[in-house]
């Protein structure tokens, strides 16, 4: 039953867009709609589904698994009350992230102009963090309080349901959101098989994402993403040819990507021995050829050598003097950084020094720290 906001949203436009006849998507709508609110139920789940087949069931059945642990809940009554009142003061217009913006009285340049930060809403939400409105915005869309327009670009509207609860009518209690780790340790890396580069890479969509206010798919879907991860890319160029990777948003957000990607070179395990194309790189380089040199004699691109290099480093066939030349104290500061980020990836390293390595070094660098001696 872990599901996020995004899984609602991708199923309510899936469902939209399926080209069935009105009669069909109505029918599909009420499915979905009691799907997403079983699953936020706080009750004994089989008696709401014998219930939703026009059957009953006295009482709760003991063996679902809100009957065997009953889920922590909390009172959101009021909490719901300013998310919903925060829908409707903004014109029902707007996605998830900028209200969330608007209840934590974040100062934007969309907010400002707009004037929602002169709203009686802007900023009255402080008691949530961001995580725990967008679970709940997820929680009120699942329990029918808020729908999605898709035709009018993912903006979040009213239901009639919503009318009790902004009254005062009704109390809400709600099913306490399951930890966000759980969740992402859950999320593909383990289930899928990607791995760090796979997670990297949906961050930085998520990024993008949450700061244009626009589903991730939007953005890249998954496919393109598990391309990514497949070819590794190393050139703009080579990431333009990804399916789903168009001129525009080759434009837009190539090298966003291009950094995620080139900053996840292929960890190699410890004891894996140095491939033979790596020990070729490497030989050549012994002859007096600079990393480019070598890529241009053997048709491969730089980065590629230099992953060849950061292999024979890694080792021992390399010592990272041979590969790079760096005066020790630039040395020292390198190593400082990975040792103050262990196991983040370069990107936070490369961030760290302000861009003044490249990622090459990086790699270089990091090989010959995980070199044994
Ligand atoms: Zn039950």
């Amino acid at each position: 039953m872990a599901y996020g906001l995004q899984d609602v949203i991708t199923l309510r436009q899936m469902q939209q867009d399926y080209g069935a006849a009105d009669q069909q998507k109505r029918i599909e709508q009420q499915k979905l709609d009691a799907m997403l609110g079983l699953c936020e139920i706080i009750s004994c789940r089989r008696q709401a589904l014998l219930h939703y087949f026009g059957d009953s069931l006295d009482e709760p059945c003991g063996n679902c698994d809100n009957c065997l642990t009953p889920p922590d809940t909390w009172e959101a009554t009021v909490a719901a009350q300013k998310a919903l009142s925060c829908v409707y003061r903004t014109e029902q217009r707007f996605g998830v992230t900028y209200l969330v913006d608007v209840l934590l009285g974040k100062r934007n340049e969309r907010i400002s102009r707009f004037g929602h930060d002169s709203l009686s809403t802007f900023g009255i939400g402080t008691e949530l963090t961001a995580s725990e409105w967008k679970a709940l915005f997820r929680q009120l869309i699942a329990s029918g309080f808020l729908s999605v327009d898709m035709e009018g670009h993912g903006g979040i509207k009213l239901t009639a349901n919503a009318k009790p609860i902004l009254r005062g009518e009704q109390s809400l209690t709600l099913r306490k959101p399951s930890k966000p780790a759980r969740r992402s340790s859950k999320g593909a890396s383990a289930a899928k098989g990607h791995g760090v580069l796979w997670e990297a890479l949906r961050q930085h969509r998520k990024g993008l994402a949450d700061a244009q206010g626009v589903p991730a798919y939007v953005i890249f879907n998954d496919a393109t993403l598990a391309e990514l991860v497949e070819q590794k890319p190393q050139t703009l160029q080579a990431l333009g040819t990804i399916s789903g990777i168009g001129a525009r948003k080759l434009e837009d957000y190539g090298e966003g990507f291009l950094a995620v990607v080139l900053a996840h070179p292929d960890e190699p395990a410890a004891s894996a021995p140095v491939g033979s194309s790596a020990l070729e790189s490497a030989a050549l380089l012994r002859q007096g050829l600079t990393p480019e040199q070598v890529a241009e004699q053997r048709g491969l691109v730089a980065n590629t050598v230099y992953r060849h290099l950061s292999d024979a480093i890694q080792g021992s066939e390399l010592a990272l003097e041979e590969v790079v030349n760096l005066d020790p104290a630039t040395l020292a500061q390198i190593r400082a950084a990975f040792e103050q980020f262990p196991g983040q990836g370069l990107k936070v390293v490369f961030e760290a020094l302000e861009g003044r390595i490249d990622y090459p070094v990086l790699h270089c660098v990091r090989a010959s720290m995980a070199a044994k001696g």
